[in-house]
C-alpha cells in the first residue's frame, strides 16, 4: 500500500520550502497565550534548517475574511518562533507579491520565513489557482505541516501543490496519519473506541467507519440519548436527537452483524436547572436506564465508569473522541475525567482524537500520560470517517 511522502523521504537542502504550518494560536490582547501550536511546529522547522533548506513558513490565524486586519497578524508568532528556534525568522508583511519574492530571495541556506496571514487574502479559502501560484512562486518544493486545516482545499493547503515538487508532509502530520490512520487500521487489538460529545448527527459516519475496525465501541456524553431513545428508553429533558433514532438502531445492528462489542451508559447524572453560563447546576439524581421526566442528562454515572473503565483497562489500543459529559462544568466533569484517567494508566495505545478529548485530558492533568493527541478537531474526525483530506492527498506517495 503506499503512504504518503514525508521529509524524512526527501533532500530538500538547498531549495525553498513553502512550509504550511498551523500557528493559528489563542491571542489575548495581541499576546499569545498558549504556544503549543508554535512548539508542535518546531521538529519539522528544526530538521529542514539543519538540512539547509530556505524555510518559508505560512498559516492562517483567526477569520480575517479575506482582507488584512493586524488583529490577525502573525507578527507575534514570527518572535516566539525565533525564541524557540534560537534563530532569527525574518517576518513579511505580506504572503504575496513582488516585495515578498523579493524578500525571500534574500534567505540563504538554513535561514527561516514567516509570511503574513495567508487569510488575509480571499483567495486562500476559496481556492483560487491564481493566488495559489502566486504562493507557489515563492518556493521550490511544498511541505503542508497543519493537519488540522488539512480537510480544507485551500490555496496554502491543497492548491499551491500543483505547482511544486516535491510536496510532502512534515513530522506532525506524519504522526497524524500514523495513529489516526494505521495504528487504528491494523491496531493491536483488542481495538476499544470511546465516542462522546453532543450529537450523534455529527458523529454517526465515524461511528460507521469505526464498526469496521473496532472490537468494542463505547458510546457516552449527549450522543447516548439518541441510543437510549432507539433501545425505547427516555431520556426525560436531555439534549436528544429523535430524528436519529433510526440511524441509532442501524448502528446497533450493524455492531451485532459485525461482532462489535457496543456499550452505552447503563445509568446516567441528571440534573435540574442547570446555568452552563455561571458552570452551576441545582438538585442531582443517577437514574438506571430510562430518565424521569424534568430531568436533564449531564454525564454518564458510577455504573457506567466502571463498566467503561474496565473496557478501557483490557484494551491493547484505545481511541477516545467526545467527552462522556458537560465537562466544561464541576458537577457534570466526573464521567470524562474518570476515562481520562483510565486511558492515562492503561498500558495500552491511547489516541485521542482532537477537539473536545484533547481539553478534557489536560484538563484532568493527564496530556502527558497518552501515545498520541491529535492536533486536528475537524480534521481528525473526517480522517476517521475515511475521508480523503486534500490536504494530505495533494502530497506526494510512495
Ligand atoms: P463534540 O464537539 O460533539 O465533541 O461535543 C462536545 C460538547 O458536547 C461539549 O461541549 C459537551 O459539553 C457537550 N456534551 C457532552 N455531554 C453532554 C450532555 N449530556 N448534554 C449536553 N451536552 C453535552
Amino acid at each position: 500500500m503506499s503512504r504518503t511522502k514525508s521529509i524524512k523521504d526527501v533532500d530538500l537542502s538547498g531549495k525553498r520550502v513553502f512550509v504550511r504550518c498551523d500557528f493559528n494560536v489563542p491571542l489575548t490582547d495581541g499576546q499569545i497565550s498558549d504556544d503549543s501550536r508554535i512548539v508542535a511546529a518546531l521538529p519539522t522547522i528544526k530538521h529542514l534548517v539543519a538540512q539547509g533548506a530556505k524555510v518559508i513558513l505560512s498559516s492562517h490565524l483567526g477569520r480575517p475574511k479575506g482582507e488584512p486586519n493586524a488583529a490577525f497578524s502573525l507578527a507575534p508568532v514570527a518572535e516566539a518562533l525565533a525564541a524557540q528556534l534560537g534563530q532569527p525568522v525574518t517576518f513579511i508583511e505580506d504572503c504575496i507579491g513582488e516585495e515578498v519574492e523579493a524578500e525571500v530571495a534574500k534567505l540563504a541556506e538554513g535561514e527561516v520565513a514567516l509570511l503574513e496571514n495567508v487569510r488575509f487574502y480571499k483567495g486562500e479559502t476559496d481556492n483560487d489557482p491564481e493566488f495559489a501560484a502566486s504562493l507557489a512562486k515563492l518556493a521550490d518544493a511544498f511541505v503542508n505541516d497543519a493537519f488540522g486545516t488539512a480537510h480544507r482545499a485551500h490555496a496554502s493547503t491543497a492548491g499551491v501543490a500543483k505547482h511544486l515538487s516535491p510536496c510532502v508532509c512534515g513530522l506532525l502530520i506524519e504522526k497524524e496519519l500514523a495513529y489516526l490512520g494505521d495504528k487504528t487500521n491494523t491496531p493491536e487489538r483488542p481495538l476499544t473506541v470511546i465516542l462522546g460529545g453532543a450529537k450523534v448527527s455529527d458523529k454517526i459516519k465515524v461511528i460507521d467507519a469505526l464498526l469496521e475496525k473496532a472490537d468494542t465501541i463505547i458510546i457516552g456524553g449527549a450522543m447516548a440519548y439518541t441510543f437510549k431513545l432507539a433501545k425505547g428508553e427516555t431520556v426525560g429533558d436531555s439534549l436528544s436527537e429523535p430524528d436519529f433514532i433510526e440511524t441509532a438502531k442501524a448502528a446497533f445492528k450493524k455492531a451485532e452483524e459485525k461482532g462489535v462489542k457496543f456499550l452505552i451508559p447503563v445509568d446516567t447524572l441528571t440534573v435540574k436547572d442547570l446555568d452552563f453560563g455561571a458552570g452551576t447546576v441545582g438538585d442531582t439524581k443517577v437514574f438506571e436506564g430510562s430518565i424521569g421526566e424534568g430531568w436533564e442528562g449531564v454525564d454518564i454515572g458510577p455504573k457506567s465508569i466502571e463498566l467503561f473503565s474496565n473496557e478501557v483497562k483490557n484494551a491493547k489500543t484505545v481511541l477516545w473522541n467526545g467527552p462522556m459529559g458537560i465537562f466544561e462544568i464541576d458537577a457534570c466533569n466526573k464521567g470524562t475525567f474518570a476515562v481520562a484517567k483510565t486511558i492515562a494508566d492503561s498500558d495500552a495505545c491511547s489516541i485521542i482524537g482532537g477537539g473536545d478529548s484533547v481539553k478534557a485530558i489536560k484538563m484532568a492533568g493527564y496530556g502527558d500520560q497518552v501515545t498520541f493527541m491529535s492536533t486536528g478537531g475537524g480534521a481528525s474526525l473526517e480522517f476517521l470517517e475515511g475521508k480523503e483530506l486534500p490536504g494530505v492527498s495533494a502530497l506526494d506517495t510512495i
